[in-house]
């Protein structure tokens, strides 16, 4: 089923003269989910990914705009009527229910021509279990589950109802790190194998970038991008977006275009071709740096992290933004003599370096070679 958000906003009124402004949760939201895929809606707390899960939902009513599943307008319908499947951050399981009684609820809340039969509810109460895996822990009480079990459980009966859309706030930040990675591959083949169009809202870019078709940035209620995540990671529309991706996270200096030449203080480091003169923001991605003692660049070597197949060095320059500029440079390069000499000179790959202008900081383009 896809699903269509169109002008989608949601502003939040002011509660008193006092509590200050109106919040514009969502502002004007225009996106086509393909049929079948999984996206992560991926910002910072506060910047509305919650708000547009609960809109497409029903949770929420929008401001103004429109949902559609399909070619069907759903902005007016009910939840209960859009056919979705629900999973919170807090499993929200019937404490005194067991994992069966659980899964069944909202099959045995099936009114009219849509009432099953006792069999048939069995049936597909199995069958959700089935594809998390859970079908030994039908007689237990959540209270008698791990974290990781229980989000399973809040995943099958999610499912058992067979929803168009299913829809996943936060489902995994309640467990541990290695429930985490467990779960979210879990998460990734029951959607593959279901083919249910799914959302999925993290703040965690890791998390969203892993197992998601598609990313959907946003920042204060605003779309910042969206794309496949390789493609947003490999081209980021604005610094926000450069910023909020990859770990360890971009290197952001100062400089300036002049004559078709990009300056990071005052180490001229890349040909530019086709920019501005402008002041800019400079990203560099931790393996964009190679040594080079002809480099252009000019850092002051901190510290050396070893990490296995790689070593990641920390340094300063004066034109960083960060305390500290951190690469990731092959082990098999030798990186002490700099160390000890306190210099490392850098060469930039510019297919890994980004250009921000600095008022804006949306991308600025150039000729990359
Ligand atoms: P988090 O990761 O912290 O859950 P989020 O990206 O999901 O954040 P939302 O919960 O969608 O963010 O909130 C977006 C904005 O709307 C925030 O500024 C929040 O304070 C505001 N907001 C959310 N719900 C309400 C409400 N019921 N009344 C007023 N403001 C609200």
């Amino acid at each position: 089923m896809k699903v269509v958000l169109k002008n989608l906003t949601k502003i939040f009124p002011s509660r008193s003269k006092k509590a200050g402004e109106e919040v514009v949760a969502v502002n004007n939201f225009n996106f086509e989910i393909p049929d079948g895929k999984l996206i992560g809606l991926l910002g910072p707390s506060g910047c509305g990914k919650s708000t547009t899960l609960y809109m497409i939902s029903g949770l929420q009513k929008p401001s103004s705009g429109q949902i559609f599943f399909g070619e069907e307008d759903v902005t007016e319908l009910s939840t209960e009527n859009r056919g979705i499947g629900l999973v919170f951050q807090n499993y929200a399981l019937y404490p005194h229910m067991t994992v069966k009684q659980n899964i069944l609820f909202p099959l045995q809340n099936l009114r009219g021509k849509d009432k099953m039969s006792k069999e048939a509810m069995l049936e597909r109460a199995y069958e959700a279990a089935r594809l998390v895996q859970i079908e030994e822990l039908m007689e237990r009480k959540p209270s008698e589950l791990s974290g990781g079990q229980q989000q399973r459980v809040a995943i099958a009966r999610a499912l058992v109802k067979m929803p168009q859309v299913l829809l996943l706030d936060e489902p995994l930040s309640n467990l541990d790190a290695r429930l985490r990675l467990q779960t979210r591959e879990e998460i990734r083949r029951i959607q593959k194998e279901t083919k249910i169009t799914t959302i999925f809202v993290t703040h965690d870019q890791e998390e969203a970038m892993s197992i998601s078709d598609m990313i959907v940035v946003m920042k204060l209620g605003v779309v910042q991008q969206i794309g496949a995540p390789q493609d947003v990671y490999d081209n980021p529309a604005n610094l926000f977006v450069a910023k909020f991706l990859g770990t360890p996270p971009i290197n952001v200096f100062e400089g300036c275009v002049k004559e078709g030449k990009l300056y990071i203080g005052d180490d001229c480091v890349m040909d530019v071709a086709g920019a501005e003169d402008q002041e800019v923001y400079v990203g560099v991605r931790p393996e964009g740096f190679v040594v080079d003692e002809n480099g252009p660049m000019h850092c002051v070597p901190t510290n050396l992290e070893v990490m296995g197949r790689d070593v990641s060095v920390v340094a300063t320059h004066a034109a960083s933004v960060n305390p500290q500029v951190r690469s990731i440079i092959n082990s098999d390069i030798n990186v002490r003599s700099c160390m000890e000499s306190g210099e490392i000179r850098y060469t930039l790959k510019s297919h890994k370096t980004f250009v921000f202008n600095k008022e804006t900081e949306e991308r600025v383009y150039f000729e990359v070679k």
